[in-house]
């Protein structure tokens, strides 16, 4: 049993059930048992790789995507370069070496990285080297300022809560014990107002699940975005509207049991970006694999081709379809910009 699991159960006794956001709140962040808290979980020797730790187009195209619009804004000339769970900082890295030749983008940006894992900030400084960044808990204290964000994989690493439509009412999965062990089950059908909007599209039996902390994470963005001009790129595995269980655990890049070894697999749900767009005044959605391509993945790719061969170009061959073909990442992963209501449309959206 991991440390973890044995204060919980104890945590269990004492108050009753958890809802999953809770215990994917202890499991991902609990300051000395937390998944992310406690180790740097990517690539071929951790537990899952991120479309920056495939391959720098991901990070080069999304940092031009940003200056681009930063610059159809008139250039505001101090800003917010923003990332929310920037993981080992490799996409922040890329987008700053891929700006670097935009004209006065790097002296007007102020590097502000949101993350609540001391390990992860840790490496997260080594990998940008000398460049300044500040570090802060909460999107919520991001600077009042123009607002150039980037946010991939972020949200689905947030809590979710989950629920069972039965009649009008809906019935909470739940983490308890059996026999001292830990378990999941359902509490007792009531009606919610949370909820209310989904009686329309779901029946009894249908299983919606909700993310409470992205709402006030996506409005404290488009605040800054509405009031001071900007632009926020969200790329996640996902749909439009939640739909069916998808509380999932990943552990050696291998599906596990969510309840086997809290704190040390990852804990995720997919992300419901009708929910993220129900929160901004204005927004447009598309999937990673349309994004990149309008981006100029094909080019960029073709580009760092020529100069490969082997099996560094082979890597590099795979690296590319694994971003952006449909059975790949490409259809699965979305994105979606949250822009001024009165901008034209980011690079990569029309
Ligand atoms: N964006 C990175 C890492 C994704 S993993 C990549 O694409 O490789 C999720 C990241 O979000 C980790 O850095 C994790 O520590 C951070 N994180 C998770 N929950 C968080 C929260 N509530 N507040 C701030 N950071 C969080």
């Amino acid at each position: 049993m991991t440390p973890l699991a044995a204060l919980l159960i104890r945590r269990i006794q004492a108050s009753g059930p958890l809802t999953l956001a809770d215990y994917m709140a202890d499991c991902l962040m609990h300051p000395q048992h937390g998944y992310y808290a406690t180790r740097d979980p990517f690539g071929s020797a951790g537990d899952f790789t991120t479309a920056p730790e495939i391959s720098q187009m991901f990070g080069e195209l999304l940092g031009l995507c940003l200056a681009q619009y930063w610059l159809d804004l008139g250039h505001p000339p101090a800003f917010t370069l923003a990332e929310l769970g920037p993981g080992r900082g490799t996409l922040m890295a890329d987008v700053l070496r891929a700006t670097a030749r935009v004209p006065g983008f790097h002296a007007a940006a102020r590097v502000h990285l949101v993350e609540t894992s001391a390990t992860l900030r840790a490496r997260q400084r080594d990998t940008l080297g000398n460049h300044p960044a500040t570090w802060l808990d909460r999107a919520e204290d991001l600077p009042q300022a123009p607002l150039f964000l980037l946010a991939n994989e972020f949200f689905d690493a947030l809590p979710i809560r989950q629920f069972t439509r039965a009649g009008d009412g809906w019935s909470e999965t739940m983490v308890g014990l059996t026999d001292g062990a830990l378990s999941l089950g359902r509490a007792a059908p009531a009606p919610l107002a949370l909820l209310e909007h989904r009686l329309a599209d779901t029946a009894t039996g249908d299983i919606v699940e909700i993310c409470p902390a992205a709402p006030a994470i996506l409005q404290a963005i488009a605040q800054r975005i509405e009031a001071h001009q900007g632009l926020a790129l969200i790329l996640d595995y996902g749909d439009w509207i939640s739909r069916g269980d998808t509380f999932q655990a990943l552990k050696a890049h291998a599906f596990t049991d969510p309840l086997q070894a809290p704190g040390e697999a990852d804990l995720t749900a997919h992300v419901d970006f009708a929910a993220l767009a129900a929160a901004v005044p204005r927004h447009a959605y598309t999937t990673q694999g349309a994004l990149l391509t309008a981006l100029g993945l094909p080019q960029r790719s073709a580009q760092l081709a020529a100069r490969l061969s082997g099996a560094q170009l082979t890597q590099h061959l795979a690296a590319t379809r694994r971003l952006t073909a449909p059975e790949e990442m490409g259809q699965l992963f979305k994105a979606i910009a949250v822009f001024p209501s009165l901008a034209p449309l980011p690079p990569g959206f029309a």
